[in-house]
């Protein structure tokens, strides 16, 4: 998605982009090089504005394909076990798998003059100046051939997710690698995809969302998604990821803080087996901080910062990203890597903020906690059990989880009064005996 989105602005700089990855890009099915790709993709508010911008009508083709879209207040969400205050927000939720998200971004950008898709091709390693102070292409692997081919190329933008290899390139090329800061999760993601015997089980919602929290720890997203299929993903933290195999699918599924989950599939019919994806750590690397960089070269994604996906934000950051890769487009086709990674990490600064810091309200996550993220972490909680009872509170809650407001809007002082007024008496529900047994306490 990143280097899609990447391309995308590239077209409107070069006449000829090439977009290279290791994975046939056809059809819209999960493919190799995505393994997350089965996994449930909730597309973040303003990724779906950005997409919107880029890509006019985005919206209107995905709803012509069959996704279902609804308002992002209007969801079932639930945290510590309660179900939030719905609010009508005018933030529009795509509700597509992530392949077909992909799909319907990459016809679009394949349809650019200039772009050209290279699918099938493994990236070995840049190619560089005598000097290596600039970088002037990629050497590549097609799949079927024997030997390396280069790419030549003014700019080459790694967007090949968070395997990147630019920090081993980086240190090939005799300079620094990035510094890393990881906040370790140990999340899985255990994924079912079903159809319904029967809809109006729903009530019309298009999702039902028990988040992850501290004191409920086990969280799902459940969706209704195109061709009248429905996707499960589970969630687990620290270890206790769901399991694949069916029964243990379903034990977690029963161990909620929420029943309504179960209600829904308990009849379903199954598409496929269950998936599971290992999610150790977010990973953000700090290029933002090196003195020494080769010209010619960007990185953007997963590639530069990989948030834990409980919180939706990656696609919506490339997103992002690509913004910003535009504003340096501006100034020239090839843009200074130290300008264009001081302005990436702020962009990367706030959703860092809400998931890495949101990590660090859960006692077992290991990560330095400044009286800011404490602070922070015990507002939030205020804040989400006074959006149980009051719409004005989910709604703002919408916005800035949806990255399209700042966060400073949570601390405004309407706000605030509501925060604290509305939160008093609201506990977190007792944790289900269900959730215990399998807690084991
Ligand atoms: C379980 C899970 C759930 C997620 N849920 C959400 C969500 O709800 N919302 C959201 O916004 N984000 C979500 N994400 C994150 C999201 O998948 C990424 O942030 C997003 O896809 C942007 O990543 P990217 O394009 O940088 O990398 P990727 O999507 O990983 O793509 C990297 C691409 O590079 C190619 N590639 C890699 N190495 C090479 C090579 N050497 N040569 C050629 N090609 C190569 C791969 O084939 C692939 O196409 C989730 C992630 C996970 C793990």
């Amino acid at each position: 998605m990143a280097g899609l989105l990447a391309a995308r602005v590239l077209a409107d700089a070069y006449d000829e982009v090439v977009v290279v990855d290791r994975d046939e890009l056809t059809g819209s099915d999960a493919r190799r090089g995505v393994p997350q790709g089965r996994h449930v993709h909730g597309l973040l508010a303003r990724g779906q504005q950005i997409l919107e911008t880029l890509f006019p009508g985005f919206t209107g083709r995905a709803v012509a394909a069959g996704v279902p879209t609804g308002d992002l207040g209007e969801l079932r969400w639930f945290f510590n076990g309660r179900p939030l205050r719905r609010a009508s927000t005018g933030l529009i939720c795509v509700s597509a798998s992530r392949p077909l998200l992909e799909a319907q971004v990459r016809d679009a950008v394949a349809a650019l003059p200039g772009v050209r898709l290279r699918g099938g091709c493994d990236i070995v390693g840049p190619v560089a100046t005598e000097d290596r102070d600039r970088v002037t292409g990629v050497r590549v692997r097609p799949r079927d051939a024997a030997t390396d081919e280069v790419i030549h190329a003014d700019l080459v933008v790694d967007a090949t997710g968070r395997g990147s290899r630019t920090p081993v390139w980086l240190a090939e090329l005799g300079y620094q690698r990035p510094a890393e800061t990881r906040i370790p999760i140990d999340l899985a993601y255990t994924t079912r995809h079903y159809r319904l015997r029967d809809e109006s089980i729903l009530h019309g919602d298009l999702s039902i969302n028990p988040v992850s929290t501290p004191s409920h720890p086990r969280g799902a997203f459940f969706s209704r998604i195109q061709d009248g299929r429905s996707v499960l993903s589970l969630t687990g933290v620290l270890g206790d990821h769901p399991p694949a195999d069916e029964r243990g699918f379903l034990d977690f599924v029963r161990s909620l803080p929420v029943p309504d989950i179960f209600e829904v599939i308990r009849d379903a019919e199954p598409l496929d087996d269950p998936v599971s994806f290992r999610y150790p750590a977010s990973v953000r690397r700090h290029y933002e901080r090196l003195d020494r960089f080769p010209a010619g070269l960007l990185v953007l994604g997963d590639a530069l910062c990989s948030f834990n996906p409980v919180y939706g934000q990656g696609m919506t950051v490339a997103a992002l990203e690509a913004l910003t890769l535009r504003e340096h487009l501006r100034a020239g086709p090839v843009p200074r890597p130290a300008a264009f990674f001081r302005d990436a990490a702020r962009v990367v600064d706030v959703p860092w903020d809400i998931s890495a810091g949101g990590d660090l309200s859960f006692p077992g996550v290991v990560g330095p906690r400044p009286p800011k993220v404490r602070m922070a972490n015990a507002y939030m909680a205020r804040l989400q059990a006074a959006a149980v009872r009051d719409g004005a509170v989910t709604r703002t809650f919408m916005r800035v989880a949806g990255l399209v407001d700042p966060p400073t809007h949570l601390m405004r002082p309407g706000m605030v009064w509501r925060v604290l007024t509305q939160s008093r008496g609201v506990a977190p529900v007792p944790v289900r005996p269900t959730e215990r047994a399998v807690a084991g306490d």
